[in-house]
């Protein structure tokens, strides 16, 4: 049948890849069922919402009455098991549609309480823990609190149950690991901190969604979380939305949060979607797959490794709460070579060969491996490594299973031909 080799790889890679498919085939099992669930709930929801070839159309100007903005707002409402959402192509990036639905929600005199440590790097600034005259919630006067992780990097749920007493505006908690090695929280764990919360003061609980979506069978909104938030060239946008981002959550929140991105009276009703309906609605579709596909790619490059003798997390038989893979390949020589093979396994840019650089806002080296179809797209197979201890690579993505491996195994062969592993 395979009478012509693309790709010429080492025995010693293809057997390891097969090793690690037939290590990987309970948690593929797994990755399926939910991949169908999530597909299904989307399904319903684009019957349920009657969409049709004119929703695809786009608008100009004001976008007053663009149908196809308002159903997909109701398509991520009902997947997301939320009252209301907020969908736009004019959200630039996911910080900036977490930055819209903090400013949109919080006063001045708020407190925001963070429960899972530091937040994301971009979320800083917004906050205002870094830099100056930017116009940071901080500048705005409101306050900000962190209820840092435990030793295991799970959450401190005594120390949140003690802080959340002194009834502060909003509880912030971020799902996904991000750049670092602490575990991402299960949406059951999202739960237990929202019944802590809702126990002992009326905040409103917000979850940082990036990576998150599609990865397990629901969202943190349908555990209580009160506005979640996402970026559309992570998983929620199916590889497919070219840019964008979405709010999610109670009606009167989702409200708020449409007078910041838009302006106050204005809301939702303004914001023509131009020609990304389609790419967006397909998007959307597209999800659950393609955050099957991401997955599959993580649990194989987790188990690839693991026989290498490397540390990985999650490790590969663990049950998954985002799509990051955190690789441990212990020296730099190590994540460039990594990081050069996956580059030269993607379908764009493959010729381009990554080198570390000193990139703005890191205190060492970092090197990118990215070939993407959308710019800066991290549902595409791409991986980040800063070139400082624990020298991990974070991977992430990969549109369909059959060329991440691909990729993956060429990270390997790099390895192995340049005497790594
Ligand atoms: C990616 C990410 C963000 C920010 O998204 P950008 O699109 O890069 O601005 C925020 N939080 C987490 C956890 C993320 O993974």
């Amino acid at each position: 049948m395979m009478n012509k080799e693309f790709f010429t790889f080492d025995e010693r890679i293809k057997e390891v890849s097969k090793k690690a498919l037939a290590k990987a085939s309970s948690m593929f099992n797994e990755i399926e069922e939910i991949t169908e669930y999530n597909q299904q709930k989307v399904l319903a929801a684009f019957i349920n919402n009657n969409v049709c070839e004119a929703d695809f159309c786009g608008t100009t100007g004001y976008g007053y009455g663009d149908r196809g903005r308002d159903k997909l707002d109701k398509i991520y409402a009902e997947a997301f098991g939320a009252e209301d959402a907020i969908v736009r192509h004019t959200f630039t990036c996911g910080t900036h549609t977490l930055a819209v639905a903090l400013f949109g929600i919080l006063r001045p005199g708020d407190t925001m309480l963070c429960v899972t440590g530091t937040p994301y790097d971009t979320i800083h600034s917004v906050i205002g823990l870094s830099g100056e005259g930017m116009g940071s919630l901080k500048e705005f006067g409101v306050n900000y609190a962190q209820v840092d992780l435990n030793a295991d990097g799970r959450p401190d749920l005594d120390a949140i149950r003690e802080a959340v007493k002194s009834n502060p505006k909003m509880v912030y908690i971020q799902r996904s690991r991000g750049y670092s090695l602490r575990p991402s929280l299960s949406v059951d764990e999202i739960g237990e901190i929202v019944d802590i919360v809702k126990a002992n003061s009326d905040a409103v609980v917000m979850v940082d969604n990036c990576y998150g979506e599609f990865v397990e069978t629901r969202e943190p909104t349908e555990v209580g979380a009160d506005i979640i938030a996402g970026s559309l060239i992570k998983n929620a946008g199916g590889a497919l939305a070219r840019t964008g981002g979405y709010i999610a959550g109670k009606k009167e929140l989702v409200e708020l949060c449409a007078y910041r991105a838009t302006t106050p009276g204005l809301g939702k009703e303004v914001g023509c979607s131009l020609d990304e309906n389609r790419n967006m609605f397909m998007g959307v579709f597209n999800a659950p797959n393609v955050v099957g596909s991401a997955l599959k790619a993580a649990v194989f490059a987790a188990a690839m490794f693991e026989d290498f003798g490397f540390s990985v997390t999650p490790a590969s038989n663990e049950s998954r709460h985002d799509i990051i893979q955190a690789l441990c390949l212990e020296t730099p020589e190590r994540l460039v070579a990594f990081c050069q093979g996956i580059q030269s396994g993607a379908p764009v840019d493959a010729y381009v060969v990554p080198e570390p650089w000193d990139m703005p806002g890191y205190d060492s080296k970092v090197i990118m491996a990215a070939g993407a179809f959308i710019m800066g797209s991290s549902i595409e197979l791409s991986a980040d490594a800063p070139l400082r201890e624990p020298y991990a690579v974070w991977l992430q993505g990969g549109i369909n299973f059959s060329s991440a491996k691909t990729a993956i195994m060429l990270a390997a062969q790099k390895l192995l031909k340049e005497g790594l592993i």
